[in-house]
């Protein structure tokens, strides 16, 4: 239960002063519909507003306040021009400029022979001084009203600067006085103030420098965002390490069958997260271990021989793929080594209806059939096991966490496996995967050879069809991929037909088209003909971008490359170099190119290291983007920026080290803080290991 001390901050917006429906819609598009919300929504400058001497003193392209005598007003005398108010004081005149403004509301504000303070910014047009729209007009009395510094707001349709900073206020002074959540020692140490203090700071900043995330009061907040995250992570983990789970442990007869019908030895990544796996499975408590490696190092083979670990102990385990694609993939790689070791396996998609469907529900049930791939049709209700001691979640990123406990929830201490291919950077890590351990394939199976990546401008697009003929001769399969280039799959889909259409003219019949909307055995037959070299070209969308094993594609076209993130474009250039021929990437982009967007496509042509890559899509872009935070419904920072508080991050695991080492019950004064840090920042879940633990 959330203490009461908290209630005012998660309460609604619509409990502060002023703010009916239509604000609160605005502030929930902001921001989010709760008070907190708007605590945490900091200012991202600073505008200083100090008075001006006078006119004459006040400099073009800044900012003044001015006090000022109201001379004259000049309605506009034809439609579009602007509504003019001179004014003026002993050193100069200044014109206020109005755009489609009410005169009615104008001459009241500004009544001729008053004096009124304006604030705004001051520039020169037809060599007359002028602020236009000023952003403050006041009386006399009221010069108060003016702040010298005035913190700048993230905005959105329906706010004013005005009413944001007004609630802003209003929401601080609902902020309580709360224990002392941090080490003392600390706190001196680092000169932080408390967190009431530093909250106050924030929303106020004095400078652009107190405005930016290194500011100490930014500094302290985000080090409570990460504090309370990675205690969360730390009370969840030991939990799970205390609570007892089975052991899976057997000599590995099935694994080793299997593996004697590949065409191909281990690699020594690949040998070593085995025994991590197994290691892991054998302890009797419950894993939860996550397998990065980069795509193509070969992940598929390791969690073959983690079911087959399962299974061999009698039990079963299922793996989980994003796509139908994927699961028939799957299938095709793990099905003659499962025939090998002599176990079944069944593959399981929303498309199997009727009696195969039937007959692979009752197989599970019965516990006839050891193993199943899948896709979320794994996940119905009515699906059970008869004994389920291992899921494997293929490309976890593209789950919810709910699914990965939904399909973790069908058996009895269920070990959990969840692989990505999309490198998470260390900085990440520790919020996102922290309760988890961690598995990497570091290299790839031996033989493959660097892609040659090139970035092409699409003004250039005759001389890469040039090439392609070059290649066609030689064989070559090519995946031409057309991406979202609008907000709308419709557009989407527009650009990869009309290529497709395009390519035909050149190519003929050799070209396909692939995309999300055909039907399933419409892709499979696009596929299939592709595979089978039926099809030369395979234009599509970003359907082919997670995991799709065509071995022998050996380029890779990417138009409007300039608009993907990198880790997208490294899973997509995966889709080639699957094998020893020499493999090609020509991302084609839109001129003229951003400066951001050159140094990301560079970085790709450099490197074919995941881990970097995402190591630097994430200093590029931000996290949220990155851990597609809306699909996966990982938390993310609202505080704490992965790229300039990565230190603390180190400093908070150090912190709960300690924390668990001396009050894992957090029992203590200081403990007792804590547990109300998790309720602020909604990771209070993690407490209730504390009573069942
Ligand atoms: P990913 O990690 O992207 O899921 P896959 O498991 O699909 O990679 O493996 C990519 C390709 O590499 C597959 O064709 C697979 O058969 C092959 N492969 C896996 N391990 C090895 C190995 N040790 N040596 C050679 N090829 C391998
Ligand atoms: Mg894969």
């Amino acid at each position: 239960m959330r203490p009461e001390v908290l209630f005012p901050l998660f309460a609604p917006v619509t409990s502060l002063p002023g703010v009916g429906p239509k604000i609160a819609a605005a502030l929930e598009r902001l921001a989010g519909d709760r008070v907190i919300d708007l605590l945490w929504h900091l200012p991202t400058g600073v505008i200083h507003r100090p008075p001006t001497a006078a006119i004459r003193a006040a400099r073009p392209g800044t900012v003044a306040t001015l006090s000022v005598c109201i001379d004259a007003h000049q309605p506009p005398s034809a439609a579009r021009q602007p509504y003019r108010v001179r004014c003026s004081d002993a050193t100069g005149i200044l014109d206020l400029v109005f755009f489609q403004s009410r005169g009615t509301y104008l001459v009241r504000a500004l009544p001729v022979g008053s004096v009124r303070f304006v604030s705004g910014m001051v520039d020169v047009f037809a060599n007359k001084l002028q602020m236009t729209h000023p952003d403050y007009i006041v009386a006399q009395h009221d010069a108060a009203a003016i702040p010298r510094f005035e913190p700048v707001y993230a905005l959105t349709a329906g706010l004013t600067p005005l009413t944001l900073g007004r609630l802003a206020n209003a929401v601080l002074a609902r902020a309580p006085v709360l224990g002392e959540w941090l080490d003392p020692a600390m706190r001196r140490q680092r000169h932080w103030n408390s967190w009431r203090e530093a909250l106050e700071e924030a929303h106020h900043p004095e400078t652009s420098a107190a405005a930016s995330a290194e500011a100490k009061a930014r500094a302290r907040l985000a080090y409570d965002e990460l504090l309370a995250t990675q205690l969360a992570v730390a009370l969840s983990r030991a939990y799970r390490r205390s609570s007892g789970a089975r052991s899976i442990c057997n000599e590995g007869r099935l694994a080793d069958a299997a593996l004697s019908a590949l065409g191909f030895r281990l690699t020594e990544p690949q040998t070593k997260v085995i025994r991590e796996i197994t290691t892991d499975m054998a302890a009797p408590r419950r894993m939860l271990r996550l397998l990065q490696g980069d795509v193509g190092s070969g992940k598929t083979v390791v969690a073959l021989v983690a079911m087959l670990t399962a299974v061999e102990s009698g039990c079963q385990a299922a793996l989980m793929a994003p796509t139908e694609v994927l699961a028939h993939q799957h299938l095709k790689t793990i099905a003659p080594m499962a025939a090998a070791a002599g176990i079944k396996v069944a593959v399981l998609t929303g498309r199997d209806k009727g009696p195969a469907r039937r007959a692979i529900y009752e197989g599970l049930a019965a516990g006839d059939l050891p193993l199943v791939i899948g896709t979320h049709a794994l996940l119905e209700q009515d699906l059970a096991f008869n004994d389920l001691a291992l899921a494997v979640i293929d490309e976890q990123h593209r789950f919810g966490v709910h699914q990965r406990l939904g399909l973790a929830g069908k058996g009895r201490e269920v070990d959990v496996l969840v692989m990505t291919a999309t490198p998470i950077p260390r900085t990440l890590m520790l919020t996102a995967y922290g309760d988890m351990d961690v598995s990497s394939l570091t290299t790839k199976p031996s033989g493959r050879r660097p892609i040659d990546t090139r970035v092409i401008p699409a003004e250039r697009l005759e001389e890469v069809i040039r090439a392609i003929n070059e290649r066609l001769d030689d064989k070559a399969k090519i995946f031409w991929v057309c991406p979202l280039v609008e907000e709308s799959s419709q557009l989407d889909l527009a650009a990869a037909e009309n290529r497709y259409r395009h390519l035909r003219t050149i190519f003929g019949d050799t070209v396909g088209l692939m995309h999300g909307r055909l039907k399933n055995h419409e892709k499979d037959a696009v596929m299939q003909a592709f595979v089978t070299g039926k099809l030369r070209i395979l234009v599509a969308t970003t359907v082919i971008e997670v995991g799709v094993d065509v071995p022998d594609a050996s380029l890779i076209v990417i138009e409007h490359a300039d608009r993907f993130g990198l880790a997208q474009l490294h899973q997509l250039r995966g889709r080639v170099g699957r094998n020893t021929r020499e493999a090609t990437c020509i991302l084609l982009y839109d001129t003229p190119l951003a400066d951001i967007a050159r140094a990301r496509l560079s970085i790709l042509r450099e490197t074919e290291d995941g881990f970097r890559i995402a190591e630097e899509d994430l200093r590029l872009r931000g996290a949220g983007e990155l851990l597609g935070t809306r699909q996966s419904g990982t938390p993310s920072y609202r505080l704490a920026d992965p790229a300039a508080h990565h230190e603390l991050l180190d400093v908070a695991r150090d912190d709960v080290r300690l924390i668990m080492a001396n009050d894992p019950m957090l029992e203590s004064t200081r403990g007792h803080a804590l547990r109300i840090l998790l309720y602020l920042f909604e990771r209070d879940t993690a407490l209730r290991y504390l009573h069942s633990g």
